[in-house]
């Protein structure tokens, strides 16, 4: 089975456009995400534009707040102070990566926890950590969707997760022990690798290495969610699995692109209405 992270993803998109257009109808305002973007690095720049682009779909309000590459770290502070204090801004979300004398945990730490959609936050960490209400990470939510949409519940089975970042590893080992999964994270540092892979039930990749997984990685009717965006050597996008030698033996896996990828999306719009409506009413 191929997990279709465009179709799944649309579809979120297409229900949060109904709600959108309820808000619309009752006269109430939209909500309002602002995106930083500082410098020109490129693939920062498409990530920013489908942002924006799946707002306008949506109809949520967008608000891209460009900054040259010499942007001080003072500057961008006072501009997400601004962000915090605007009461019509329910989102804000820094593009990382930030250039390099910018301090993107200061930055990070700045952000008003109950506005940080992408959920990078300590507080929003600490609370995903705790199993409580607050912001849940955008690829790692998207990657509980899709194994919810093909009816498949992790608990009690075993899930390995290869990678080990703040952003990705981490976060979906939490969100996979939430679930009553097995957990077991691995990294660069992990011995006899493809052992621990061939145990999963469902394995998780996420190390930015293309096409570094084959079937001898897994064992027959496993779940794979590849979470690697990559080039491959004739410059193809490409995820960290073998797809075509993987799909043979997975039960189902997820393609690159169009898996992971435009879930991560969908999942920041759900987030931006859920900020909306915890800043509008409270809850
Ligand atoms: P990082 O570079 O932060 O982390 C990579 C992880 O992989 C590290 O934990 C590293 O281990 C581990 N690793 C590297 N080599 C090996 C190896 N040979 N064996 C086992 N583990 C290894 O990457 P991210 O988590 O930020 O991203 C991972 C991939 O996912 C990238 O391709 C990125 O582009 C993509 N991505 C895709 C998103 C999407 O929307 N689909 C969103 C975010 C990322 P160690 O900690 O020991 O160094």
């Amino acid at each position: 089975m191929i997990i279709n992270g465009k179709e799944i993803s649309q579809k979120i998109k297409d229900q949060l456009k109904i709600q959108i257009n309820e808000l619309k109808q009752q006269k109430k305002r939209v909500p309002l995400l602002a995106v930083v973007l500082v410098g020109h690095d490129q693939a920062s720049e498409v990530y920013v534009r489908n942002k924006v682009k799946a707002c306008e779909y949506i109809g949520i309000a967008s608000q891209v707040i460009r900054k040259e590459n010499n942007c001080t770290q003072d500057e961008l502070l006072s501009i997400i102070e601004k962000l915090n204090k605007d009461v019509h801004v329910d989102g804000i979300l820094v593009q990382l990566p930030l250039p390099a004398h910018i301090d993107e945990e200061i930055i990070i730490r700045s952000i008003n926890p109950d506005k940080d959609v992408d959920g990078f936050h300590p507080i929003n960490v600490a609370k995903l950590f705790l199993n409580e209400e607050g912001f849940i990470p955008c690829t790692p939510h998207g990657m509980m969707v899709m194994l919810d949409e093909i009816g498949y519940n992790p608990g009690g089975k075993e899930v390995v997760v290869v990678g080990r970042s703040n952003i990705v590893g981490k976060p979906v080992s939490l969100l996979m022990l939430h679930k009553n999964a097995t957990v077991t994270i691995a990294h660069s540092y992990t011995t006899h690798l493809k052992e621990i892979t061939q145990r999963a039930d469902v394995l998780i990749t996420a190390v930015g290495k293309a096409k570094f997984f084959d079937q001898s990685y897994i064992k027959e009717g496993a779940v794979v969610l590849d979470v690697g965006i990559n080039r491959d050597e004739n410059g193809k996008l490409c995820g960290d699995c073998n797809y075509q030698d993987m799909a043979e033996k997975a039960y189902a896996i997820t393609p690159v692109p169009g898996g992971v990828g435009p879930m991560t999306i969908a999942m920041l719009m759900t987030n931006t209405l859920l900020a909306y409506h915890r800043r509008s009413y409270g809850i």
